[in-house]
């Protein structure tokens, strides 16, 4: 216990060398791409040092589409200006993506509802889990959903693969608040309701899933970079939009 008690911390210097030291003994470090005789280029290992994998971790974090205000706080930054550029994407990028994942937009049934880019951009708006063509909803900017973001039952809902891990996550949560509502002997209304949920979601999903497979391992993959480029650009739109019901006004006391 005492031994513990007085280990000193790792200083900085320390890390640094030791890192330096074993980037340098690995043989054989590649980069991306090869020389005019087709060898691998080496990799310049001096960008190898602690900040860098500081840094890789924000940047992993912004292209899964980690909401901007929790990166700001994982990475501790006392502004939220530093956070946002790692979520830097280029217009053109961005209409590129765009582009592509237009032809992948489906309805609330998973059915093929391929738009133009237009479309896509202006007649609909970025709610949490796909795409809203509701216009006064559009129109709001996404903050005036009529139906509470029941977006599964929607006729408005059109959502793309860029938006299938957060579809994913609310199935599990939706599935959380089943198992919540049971132990809590809720009424079956609430039970029916959520499981209805759950299974327009699930039909979304599944069925998205399956059109991707299906398709050539190429466009399968420039549909996950589309996707990876619009997850970042909402993710760092410091417009945070969640389903929360508005608080009602309260009569200021005289
Ligand atoms: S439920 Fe979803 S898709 Fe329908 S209007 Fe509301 S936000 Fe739009």
């Amino acid at each position: 216990m005492t031994h513990l008690a007085t280990r000193r911390h790792l200083h900085a210097s320390y890390l640094s060398e030791t890192l330096r030291l074993w980037a340098d003994s690995i043989p054989h470090l590649h980069a991306e791409g090869t020389d005019p005789d087709g060898r691998p280029l080496d990799f310049d290992r001096s960008l190898i040092c602690a900040y860098a994998f500081r840094h890789s971790y924000a940047q992993r974090h912004a292209d899964a589409g980690t909401p901007l205000d929790v990166l700001c706080e994982l990475m501790d930054h006392k502004s939220v200006c530093t956070t946002q550029r790692y979520y830097t994407v280029s217009l053109k990028r961005k209409r590129e993506a765009v582009t592509k994942l237009a032809a992948h937009v489906v309805d609330h049934h998973g059915r093929p509802r391929p738009c133009s880019d237009t479309t896509y951009e202006l007649r609909s708006v970025a709610v949490p889990y796909g795409g809203c063509t509701e216009p006064s909803n559009v129109k709001a900017g996404g903050n005036s959903c009529p139906i509470r973001f029941q977006c599964a039952g929607c006729g408005f809902y059109r959502p793309d693969p860029s938006y299938l891990p957060a579809i994913e996550q609310h199935i599990n949560e939706l599935r959380a608040d089943r198992e919540s509502a049971t132990a809590m002997d809720a009424a079956d209304f609430v039970i029916t309701a959520l499981t209805a949920q759950i299974t327009a979601f699930e039909q979304v999903a599944d069925r998205m899933r399956r059109r991707l497979a299906a398709l050539p391992a190429a466009e399968r993959a420039e549909i996950e970079e589309a996707s990876t480029i619009l997850r970042k650009a909402r993710a760092g739109n410091t417009h945070t939009l969640l389903p929360l019901t508005p608080a009602p006004r309260t009569t200021p006391q005289p």
